[in-house]
C-alpha cells in the first residue's frame, strides 16, 4: 500500500497538471458513472491530502474522495489520451494532461458530513502544518499494544506504513515491541519528528530515503550496473537507501535484520541497535535528530 508520501506527491502533481481547468470526467469501466458525470465540466483548484486520503476539492463544493487501498494506482498521459485499457474508475482529462484511476478502494463525491466522520477516524499526518502532535502522543499514552502496532494504525497518526515504520523505530533505537505507552511523550515528539522528516523526504525524492549523507541530504540509490535486473536492483536501492527494511544486515551495526509479523506485516529490526525494552535512543543514532523535522505543508 502507498504510504503518505506518495498520496502527497500525488496531490501535488494533480494540481500541478489539473487544477484550474475545466475537466473531462468519465468512468471507462461504468463503476463510477454517476461520480464521474457530477464533475465532468467542472474544475478542481486543491486538494487535500490527510495520510492515505486524497480530497479533490471541485467547484460547487463538491469533494472527490479517492483512497488507493493495496491496488489503486493513477497513470498519467498526454492528452489527447488513448482509448483506455482494462479497468480504469475514473478518467480525468485536462489541456494538457489526462490522468487515469485503476483499482481504488474509494473513488466517490462525499459530503461534509462523511468528510467529518472519515477525518475523525484518522490520527494527525506529520506532512500537514495542522497537525495535533499532541493527539499522536496522547494516542500513544493511552495504549498497551506495541509501538510496532500503534505506529501502523491509521488512527494514531495517518499516512505509516510497513517502510517508515521499521525505519523510524530503527533510527530512534526502539524496539518494535515496546508498549506504546511505555515510550514517554519526549520518546514520542522524537519519534514523530522522524517520521515527518521521513515522509517529507520521501515527497521530496519520490522515493522513500532514511539514510541521509554527511551534508544532511537524502543519499541517492546510485546508477544502474550494466543488465541489472528488476531484483538486483531492488537490492542495491535498499542498500543504499534503508536501515532495516527487508535487509539481511543492519545498515548501522550489521547484525543480521530480525523479521517478525506485526499488525499483520513483517516488522523488520536490528536487535543491536534496538535492545529488547529499548525506548532508544540508538546505540548508533544516525537520523534520531528528528525534532528539526522539515514540513512541506
Ligand atoms: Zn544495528
Amino acid at each position: 500500500m502507498p504510504e503518505g508520501h506518495t498520496i502527497h506527491r500525488l496531490a501535488r502533481d494533480h494540481v500541478r497538471d489539473l487544477a484550474r481547468e475545466p475537466l473531462q470526467v468519465s468512468s471507462p469501466q461504468g463503476r463510477a458513472v454517476e461520480t464521474a458525470r457530477a464533475l465532468d465540466g467542472r474544475s478542481f483548484a486543491k486538494i487535500d491530502a490527510y495520510g492515505k486520503h486524497l480530497l479533490y476539492r471541485f467547484e460547487d463544493d463538491l469533494t472527490l474522495h479517492v483512497h488507493l487501498g493495496l491496488f489503486g494506482r493513477f497513470r498519467r498521459q498526454h492528452t489527447p489520451p488513448e482509448e483506455p485499457k482494462g479497468e480504469k474508475r475514473l478518467r480525468m482529462i485536462g489541456e494538457r494532461w489526462t490522468v487515469d484511476l485503476s483499482g481504488a478502494v474509494a473513488c466517490t463525491l462525499i459530503d461534509p458530513e462523511e468528510e467529518a466522520a472519515l477525518l475523525s477516524r484518522l490520527g494527525p499526518d506529520p506532512l500537514r502544518r495542522d497537525a495535533d502532535t499532541e493527539r499522536f502522543v496522547a494516542a500513544l499514552r493511552k495504549r498497551r499494544i506495541p509501538i510496532g502496532a500503534a505506529i501502523m494504525d491509521q488512527k494514531v497518526v495517518a499516512g505509516i506504513g510497513n517502510v517508515f515504520r521499521a525505519e523510524a523505530l530503527h533510527v530512534n533505537g526502539i524496539d518494535p515491541r515496546l508498549p506504546a505507552r511505555e515510550l514517554g511523550d519526549e520518546r514520542a515528539m522524537v519519534l514523530w519528528g522522524t517520521m515527518a522528516k521521513m515522509l517529507a523526504d520521501g515527497v521530496r525524492e519520490r522515493r522513500i530515503v532514511t539514510i541521509r549523507g554527511a551534508d544532511d541530504k537524502p543519499v541517492s540509490a546510485g546508477r544502474a550496473t550494466k543488465g541489472e535486473g528488476p531484483r538486483a536492483r531492488a537490492d542495491r536501492v535498499r542498500h543504499r537507501t534503508v536501515h532495516v527494511y527487508r535487509r539481511e544486515h543492519c545498515h548501522d551495526c550489521d547484525a543480521p535484520v530480525v523479521r517478525s509479523t506485526m499488525a499483520s506485516r513483517t516488522v523488520y529490526e536490528c536487535p543491536v541497535c534496538q535492545p529488547e525494552g529499548s525506548a532508544g535512543p540508538s546505540p548508533t543514532p544516525s537520523l534520531a535528530e528528528g525534532e528539526a523535522a522539515g514540513r512541506l505543508f
